[in-house]
């Protein structure tokens, strides 16, 4: 089974997706976290991405695309994955159905997760204290909740014309909103 997370910044994509890897068997594919690990790895896509990254602003097509082709089939993510972050355009959207058409797999569901902007700020303020990421200050957030705004609007439409659209409260507690998240999967399967 093959879902996507969909939400803004501090909407807790990335703290679910790893709670429903356990419960699913699946692999959570975050390009967030596969861009600050070649960051922390001091390669040059890193060092190319970092500046585009710390102004919350988009990365291109081509490298997120590249690194979803080389993890999407990979052993472990055969029962499926968890796109955390992935797709942001239209052409990302449309390279993720080919790359999942020619493993023979198809997308469940795409799960809008939904907050309101003041409980973001607070989640990033909170997240930046603990995790230190360089693109959770107030500044970049903004640039990264306008981003949001904007390319959820050229994603979103894509996936409700296809019916995969569902939509989930995420200003809830960590556990009611996995419940939520489960009760969809558990009805797909
Ligand atoms: P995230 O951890 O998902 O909030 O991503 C952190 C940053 O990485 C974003 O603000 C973008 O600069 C970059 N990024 C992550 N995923 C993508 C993507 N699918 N397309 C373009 N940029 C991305």
């Amino acid at each position: 089974m093959d879902i996507i997370l969909f939400g803004p910044p501090g909407a807790g994509k990335g703290t679910q997706a790893k709670i429903l890897e356990d419960k699913y068997g699946l692999k959570q594919l975050s390009t967030g976290d596969m861009l600050r690990a070649q960051i922390a790895a001091g390669t040059d896509l890193g060092l190319k991405a970092k500046s585009v990254m710390d102004a919350g602003e988009l990365v291109s097509d081509e490298i997120v695309i590249g690194m979803i082709k080389a993890t999407i089939n990979t052993a472990e993510a055969q029962k499926g994955a968890i796109f955390d972050g992935f797709p942001r355009t239209e052409a990302q959207a449309i390279a993720l159905d080919n790359m999942l058409e020619s493993c023979d797999r198809s997308l469940a569901v795409v799960i809008e997760m939904q907050v309101a902007d003041e409980e973001l700020v607070e989640r990033i303020v909170k997240r930046a204290e603990i995790e230190g990421r360089s693109d959770d200050n107030v500044e970049a957030f903004k640039n990264r909740l306008a981003a949001y705004r904007s390319y959820s609007a050229e994603v979103l439409p894509y996936y409700k014309a296809k019916n995969l659209h569902q939509l989930v409260d995420g200003a809830r507690g960590i556990d009611d909103v996995t419940i939520n998240l489960c009760q969809i999967l558990d009805d797909l399967s």
